[in-house]
């Protein structure tokens, strides 16, 4: 959400770096903020629209309480990830004039909006398994995908016309085919490391992980919620839509898990010693909890 300032970067095909699927606060006009509702949880202190700004928003599109939101109740900022969508709406399909000065773009632009972004994570996920994948023909899936989707966000109407369950199931498949192969490659003396089944989807709210093998295990969808996974080494392990909330990474290695987002990231726990991907950034958050963990050392 509205933060940041970089040179905006159009996406771009072919080239496999996922610097354009960036959220890019300062060439976007606040669109999370306005477009997207939320309700009153312990996320967020105050229920909005969707459609509407967001009371804390400021008139030149950046946020009153960026430096603050944690502490005011606005956690649930902090995790979203529009994947770079933000400014590619703003900039590139509805030309750099935002809502305000066109109000009447408003019933296009935050549809559309919504669209992108998946979009994006569409394009986030299949940028990385075409750098996981050694099988030519499912790189060159992938990069049929990466292209169509690419090609379809050339105009609004284009958009908002398309059938996104179709190209879900499409990149669904072929982002499977990747984690089996990477999984496999992890998992080449059997499965028998792993000394708890992991299932797609499986309830493991709270579990004490700590240190356990964990590398190749299929961790997709899995409720991972304040699970303990300090110390773990998680290469190679799918954690495509994983809920992240609260679990504990300080110690753990990442750098090599598939299908991680910075929104997981961020409502996770960790500190400075937890490896992660390389485009992918520690939160500020996490910080504190490395000073914590070294007071908690030296007392
Ligand atoms: S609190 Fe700030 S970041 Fe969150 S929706 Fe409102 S303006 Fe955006």
């Amino acid at each position: 959400m509205p933060s940041t300032s970089k040179n905006f970067t159009a996406p771009s095909v072919p080239a496999l770096n996922r610097e354009s699927l960036r959220p890019d606060c300062s060439n976007c006009f606040a669109l999370c903020c306005t477009a997207l509702g939320f309700s009153r949880t312990i996320d967020f202190a105050v229920d909005k629209p969707a459609g509407t700004p967001c009371q804390n928003l400021a008139p030149d599109f950046s946020c009153t309480i960026h430096d603050s939101l944690r502490p005011r109740g606005f956690r649930g900022c902090t995790v979203f990830d529009c994947f770079g969508a933000g400014q590619n709406v703003s900039q590139n399909l509805f030309g750099g004039i935002s809502w305000k000065a066109s109000p009447e773009s408003a019933k296009r632009m935050f549809p559309a909006f919504e669209i992108v972004r998946q979009l994006h994570e569409m394009l986030w996920y299949l940028t990385e398994a075409g750098t996981r994948t050694f099988d030519p023909d499912t790189s060159h899936q992938v990069d049929q995908l990466r292209r169509t989707i690419e090609s379809a966000m050339t105009d609004a109407r284009q958009v908002l016309s398309l059938n996104l369950g179709d190209l879900h199931a499409r990149v669904r498949s072929v982002l499977m085919d990747v984690s089996e192969e990477v999984r496999a490659s992890y998992l080449a003396t059997g499965d028998d490391h792993l000394d708890i089944e992991f299932t797609p989807g499986a309830d493991l709210m709270g579990r004490k992980l700590r240190s356990r093998p964990m590398c190749g295990a299929n961790l997709r969808g899995a409720y991972l919620i304040a699970a303990d996974l300090r110390d773990c080494d998680l290469s190679g392990a799918d954690l495509l839509g994983a809920d992240l909330r609260d679990a504990r990474f300080e110690g753990a290695d990442l750098s090599k898990a598939l299908y991680l987002t910075q929104a997981q990231l961020n409502a996770a726990q960790g500190n400075t010693s937890t490896r992660l991907p390389a485009d992918l950034d520690s939160p500020l958050h996490w910080s504190n909890n490395s000073q914590e963990h070294t007071r908690q050392r030296t007392e």
